[in-house]
């Protein structure tokens, strides 16, 4: 059984060793990770300039580019068949929340569940002097259930580990995403050639607080997952806006009615001596042909 294993902190990353370390004791290990940290990258791909895998290792690679490229090249180019499990992490800090649309440890198991594999984030709370042997203890069983049970479809796992020992763990909670509130999230401050400049760094004030957030589970000391679908559409609101279908259409048809003849008469004034519109009438018509046109579908 083969597992990729990869992760936004970077090929060298000390969490990513922990990590790979665990998933061999459930099969055979391929690490393709980007060469350098690539925090917050979200799930962006590498459209603008070429991609290359260097070997580090034995089945250890590093892309020049984003987890989700990764991902992508090692499942494509590098493994000769799919893996059973794409397992990203152990990322240095929490992914909780909304947070998650910006991490590249989620994105890279996002990018897996894409391509129909079963994928697991997996991060560790803290900030400093990150220890990974809880996290990778939680990701090897975690793991071992996907790999036995296998996941939903489209549904990823974001696996948020406290930072405690092992035996201080309280449990495992099944979370819901929750909502953070940052304060200030935007630092506006002067070089020192007088020019202003904007840091993104809010502190961090306040998660809004309910029972089953993944927010809530970690302060605990509980490990949270969080099943993750990777259609965002908003099914109840589907509904609800149902009736904009009606009131968006109804002004594109009250145009699309003369356009539709006038079409005709705009294309037999270009080949036939027949003039029946005057120019100003023509470009007029034209115009609004070309509004039709661009009528999304
Ligand atoms: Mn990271």
């Amino acid at each position: 059984m083969h597992i990729l294993v990869t992760n936004d902190d970077g090929v060298s990353s000390p969490g990513l060793r922990a990590l790979a370390g665990a998933m061999e004791k459930l099969g055979t290990v391929f690490v393709v990770a980007p060469e350098r940290e690539q925090g917050a990258v979200g799930h962006s791909v590498t459209l603008h300039k070429p991609l290359r895998i260097s070997p580090i290792d034995t089945n250890v690679y590093a892309v020049n580019g984003t987890p989700s490229d990764c991902v992508l090249l090692a499942v494509t180019k590098l493994m000769r068949r799919p893996p059973a499990l794409v397992i990203s992490g152990i990322n240095r800090g929490v992914n909780l929340g909304d947070d998650v649309t910006y991490s590249g440890t989620v994105s890279a198991a996002m990018e897996g569940t894409l391509l129909g594999i079963p994928s697991i984030a997996v991060s560790q709370a803290g900030t400093r002097n990150f220890k990974f042997k809880t996290a990778a203890y939680f990701a090897w069983r975690i793991a071992k259930i996907v790999l036995n049970r296998g996941l939903p479809d489209e549904t990823l796992l974001n696996v948020n580990i406290p930072d405690r020992m092992r035996i201080s763990i309280t449990g495992v909670r099944l979370t819901s995403l929750s909502r953070r509130r940052y304060e200030d999230p935007v630092v506006e401050k002067v070089d020192p050639r007088g020019r202003k400049y904007y840091w993104i760094a809010g502190t961090r004030v306040s998660w809004e607080r309910h029972a089953d957030s993944d927010y809530e589970a970690v302060r605990q000391g509980l490990v949270s997952i969080t099943p993750i679908h990777v259609d965002l559409t908003h099914y109840p609101v589907l509904d609800q806006l149902r009736s904009w279908e009606e009131l968006l259409t109804r002004g594109v048809l009250t145009r699309r009615r003369p356009s539709t003849r006038l079409n005709t008469v705009v294309s037999r004034t270009k080949d036939s001596s027949k003039r029946t519109l005057s120019r100003k009438q023509a470009s007029v018509l034209k115009k609004s042909h070309r509004m039709i046109r661009r009528r999304p579908t």
